[in-house]
């Protein structure tokens, strides 16, 4: 019952994105279709005529000509109005897709990295693209058609009321038992169909990440293990896909049988009758045409399960409850210009993550000088990370106060309190592309004497020269072809070149030998007074170096 009432909210979902993206152009197009799909009825008729004049001999040839020329021209004008649906139905489809995607990217980019921690990357990915991919069909081909079958059907069986009462009751019986068919193999297909969606989602997942972590399953000799797990995946997937596939087969026999009887029922009738020839050949032809839209919806029925348990998917995504920055409280408040150095304050700050008992920070105070360069220390899972995440605004604390330049973080405006920080992690992630590009990375404008200075500033300069193509140098994804702690300082003069007040670091160390930890601190020194910089570090060399260095749990419920 909760689950039939779900899929309804997926289906108004998806209809009401139908006519966000297309409105009166999707009427048009099924308009179009209907009349096309009408005009079966004097088409068929025209060439009962034609067959019964060749057949019966009473050919008049300018009559005969005449009728050819009506039937060929009607037949043209009902391939145009189908192109002319279809297209415009196809188009719709896009912009559905192309809305949709970008809605979800706002939400997820809305959501922040605390949601997407909890996510696999590939099946998001997998929702991104495949699954939006999905709807297509349903909106350019199963709705229209829907409605092309609710109007045609109707039609043709009034139609037949004038040339035998018992066909057009025969049709209604068919036009009845049609839609229950479709239901029963609708139901079977769309379980069948979101168990196949999560066995991809699943796979996608499995693939890339041995496809990441390659070099680790050579060293451990893992390769040929893990290739019997992709195997067995992927049959799983194989299999699921030919149980989809065998509900929309059996589905379509059944109506195929169901068409066989009623055009042998209908033969039956006729020959009892005293029927003229030309309208037997026309009642047994309209019986086989009366299947014809019948046959193309239940042909793109699992569209429709396919679609509706991708929607759920999607609107899972859109409907998750926003807990990040986009919270505001009280009047904004604007900040002074950016290169000011602010202090940080939390004061008395809980948090607990959702699915937790336990809080990953219990009534936590500190205090941070504006300008000062600071080490949060403690143990692993004492909730370090999680005061990062608190101050950009990815998480929200249960109680207490968050302050930035003695501002109530809540009263700054969500797209400057993202511009007060930047960040750099423990693994640098830079994509494919030049280094430049990796460092000018989101910057709209670029200011060669400022990249210049946080080349230098971030110790990049003689890096940069020793590098065959200098700036242009592509490196690969995850930074291939550069080092670690090279590739923590493209971060650095990443975060460098976007001006914000606060640096944050967390555990930017933690991967390199003491040497270049120690260059890295040494570039981070010399912002003293320029930024306000908290660094989460365990390491004795980056504690030494810090003005001030702030120790998690141990401190907790009074201020450091
Ligand atoms: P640290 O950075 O000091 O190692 P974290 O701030 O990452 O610690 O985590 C603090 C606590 O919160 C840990 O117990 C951790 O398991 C938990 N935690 C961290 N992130 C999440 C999350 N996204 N969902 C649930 N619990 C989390
Ligand atoms: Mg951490």
């Amino acid at each position: 019952m909760i689950q039939s009432s779900s899929r309804r909210m997926d289906q108004m979902f998806l209809k009401a994105e139908v006519i966000k993206a297309g409105g009166q152009s999707y009427f048009f197009a099924v308009f179009c279709l209907t009349l096309a799909s009408l005009l079966s009825l004097p088409l068929t008729w025209y060439l009962s005529l034609l067959v019964g004049m060749v057949l019966l001999g009473q050919t008049q040839i300018s009559s005969f000509y005449i009728l050819l020329t009506l039937w060929v021209t009607l037949g043209l004008s009902r391939l145009f109005l189908i192109f002319v649906g279809e297209r415009i139905a196809i188009t719709v489809a896009a912009k559905v897709r192309v809305h949709l995607r970008h809605q979800l990217f706002s939400k997820l980019f809305s959501l922040g990295p605390a949601y997407l921690a909890q996510k696999e990357s590939a099946s998001l990915t997998t929702l991104l693209v495949e699954q939006v991919e999905l709807l297509e069909p349903f909106v350019a081909r199963y709705l229209p058609q829907l409605y092309v079958t609710a109007f045609s059907l109707p039609a043709i069986i009034f139609v037949m009321i004038f040339f035998s009462p018992f066909i057009a009751l025969l049709l209604t019986l068919c036009a009845i038992m049609a839609p229950i068919l479709m239901i029963v193999a609708g139901l079977a297909a769309h379980k069948k169909s979101i168990q196949q969606q999560e066995t991809f989602s699943k796979l996608g997942g499995l693939f890339l990440d041995r496809m990441r972590h390659l070099e680790t399953l050579r060293i451990f000799g893992a390769v040929e293990q893990e290739k019997k797990v992709l195997q067995t995946s992927s049959t799983l997937y194989h299999k699921k896909t030919m149980a989809v596939l065998r509900v929309a087969f059996l589905s379509g026999l059944s109506l195929d049988f169901l068409s066989v009887i009623a055009l042998a029922l209908g033969a039956l009738h006729i020959m009892g009758l005293d029927v003229h020839a030309q309208n037997a050949l026309f009642i047994l032809l309209m019986i086989s045409e009366f299947f014809a839209p019948l046959r193309k919806l239940l042909l793109s029925h699992h569209d429709r399960s396919n679609a509706l348990a991708a929607t759920a998917k999607i609107r899972e995504v859109l409907m998750h409850a926003d807990t990040t920055v986009s919270k505001m409280m009280g009047p904004h408040v604007s900040l002074p210009e950016p290169l000011w150095t602010p202090t940080i304050d939390l004061q008395n700050v809980s948090f607990t993550y959702t699915d937790r008992t336990i809080p990953a920070l219990d009534k936590f105070s500190m205090h941070i000088e504006g300008g000062a360069f600071v080490v949060l220390s403690g143990p692993s899972g004492g909730g370090k990370s999680t005061v990062l995440s608190l101050l950009m605004g990815f998480i929200q604390p249960q109680s207490g106060l968050i302050a930035v330049g003695n501002c109530a973080i809540e009263q700054i405006h969500p797209q400057q309190r993202t511009q007060l920080f930047s960040w750099i992690g423990q693994n640098t992630r830079l994509m494919f592309g030049t280094l430049k590009e990796n460092i000018l990375f989101g910057l709209k404008t670029i200011d060669q004497a400022q990249l210049e200075r946080a080349l230098e500033q971030a110790g990049l300069t003689t890096i940069i020269e020793s590098l065959p193509h200098g700036l242009e140098t592509v490196v690969g994804e995850n930074g291939f072809g550069l080092s670690g702690g090279q590739a923590q300082r493209v971060a650095l003069a990443r975060a460098l070149l976007r001006q914000s007040p606060i640096l944050l670091l967390d555990e930017p160390t933690a991967g390199l030998d003491e040497e270049t930890t120690l260059d890295f601190l040494n570039c981070l020194l010399l912002l003293k007074g320029q930024r306000t910089i908290l660094m989460v570090s365990h390491d004795l060399l980056a504690q030494q170096k810090a003005e001030k260095v702030i120790v998690l749990p141990y401190t907790q419920g009074e201020t450091v």
